[in-house]
């Protein structure tokens, strides 16, 4: 090729990339998730998937797409990291065995698939599937959406979930010991549990999820097991912790990047957290949830007000938080989504600041997921997750549930 046709040929490509349409949102109200404030009359330009740039009075080409979003409050998507995407149980009947045992993985599969588009339609594009999806049901699920068969929000994904013998079961008679297998991984010593990562890994997992404290405690070396396994291929560990204090202390000192639930945390152990920038994943059920799980009203006040309290403690404290939120029984009449906003009733409870709460759901999720570079913020060379909602989210956090426009990687999913 001579030298005259390559300058032409790159002039060519040069000047279409200058041209490539891009997508111009004017957003009248904008979150800067990372310093957490509200800022006005914000633009952002993207292209090809990705922000290419964010300011006020930026250059517009007569080709662009505007996306006039000057009454809205603008958003980075918002992440969920504790869900369980392909399971369900009835109101007040939480009876798992059943699930497992009536429900086929491709019912589960196709459950699933409806679920995360509610997650991505509501103005969540990226979760954390946390386990107990049958046999690997979502690793599927997220070869779907990256296939553009499905639309979906990112999956960050657990695999199946490692314990000590049993899994989360109680009261399965010996013969149908294996019943469990289908959603649990049995690994009770440090060898069983590096393979029980690898075999994660295998099926598509991107983040290990343990449980400690249900059928067995894991003591620190345990947790330090996974955690040096995963870390060889880039994956973090997270941690059910619950009724135990003993195990919680383990898993901090283990060294795993979060805890779920912790209800049972105390001040020293909310502190070493602190210290050792252990997120907590709080799943913090409000009343209407644990009611829906089944409590009388008695006992549902009592939990919801003892999680009310770990919040208030964790964010007095200052341990990192990330939003999460479990739910698996719907509340009537509401879908999923709507029925893990039921939270927000815990987080207002507890006097957190909107904005924290924002954070807890954008910037501090990401860091969490390990996705902190690419999502989590508006910024330049950030993926353009980008969600609108009606109302001012800093005025009242319920805000969130009126999101009127969603964009994935670009992409308009959902424009009222
Ligand atoms: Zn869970």
């Amino acid at each position: 090729m001579t030298t005259k046709i390559k300058i032409t040929l790159l002039l060519v490509i040069s000047t279409l990339g200058f041209h490539a349409q891009n997508t111009v949102i004017k957003a009248g109200h904008f979150f800067d998730s990372r310093n957490g404030k509200m800022l006005d009359n914000q633009m952002i330009i993207v292209q090809k998937g990705k922000i290419k740039e964010v300011g006020t009075n930026l250059k517009i080409n007569e080709k662009d797409t505007i996306i006039d979003l000057s009454n809205s409050w603008v958003l980075p998507g918002l992440m969920d990291c504790h869900v369980h995407i392909t399971a369900n149980l009835p109101y007040r009947n939480v009876e798992t065995k059943l699930m497992y045992v009536e429900e086929s993985t491709s019912l589960r599969a196709i459950r699933g698939v409806v679920v995360a588009k509610q997650f991505l339609d509501n103005g969540f594009t990226t979760i954390k599937e946390i386990g107990n999806d049958a046999n690997y049901a979502t690793a599927d699920i997220i070869k779907s959406i990256k296939k553009g068969w499905i639309q979906g929000p990112t999956i960050i994904y657990a695999g199946k979930i490692i314990a000590p013998y049993g899994g989360q079961t109680r009261g399965i008679n010996t013969e149908h010991e294996h019943f469990w297998d289908f959603e649990y991984l049995d690994a009770d010593t440090p060898d069983e549990i590096k393979k029980a990562v690898r075999k994660n890994i295998y099926n598509g997992a991107t983040v290990i999820k343990m449980v400690t404290g249900d059928n067995g405690i894991y003591n620190t070396e345990d947790i330090k097991a996974a955690v040096d396994e995963a870390k060889k291929y880039g994956l973090k560990v997270t941690v059910h912790t619950n009724n135990d204090t003993k195990s919680a202390t383990n898993v901090i000192l283990g060294g795993a990047a979060a805890i779920e639930h912790g209800f049972e945390l105390d001040d020293t152990q909310l502190k070493l957290m602190k210290d050792k920038g252990t997120f907590l994943v709080g799943t913090d059920f409000s009343y209407d949830n644990w009611y829906a799980y089944g409590m009388d009203s008695e006992m549902a006040t009592t939990y919801s007000g003892m999680v009310t309290d770990r919040l208030k403690r964790a964010y007095k404290i200052g341990t990192k938080m990330a939003f999460g939120t479990d739910i698996i029984v719907d509340i009537q009449g509401l879908n999923r989504v709507q029925s893990n906003l039921k939270v927000l009733n815990t987080w207002k409870a507890a006097a957190i600041p909107s904005s924290y709460i924002l954070q807890t759901m954008t910037i501090n999720a990401a860091e969490l997921l390990g996705i902190e570079k690419e999502r989590g913020v508006l910024e330049q060379s950030y993926y353009a997750d980008i969600i609108a909602l009606k109302n001012n989210p800093i005025d009242d956090i319920e805000a969130i549930k009126t999101v009127q426009f969603v964009m994935k990687e670009g992409k308009v999913i959902r424009r009222d």
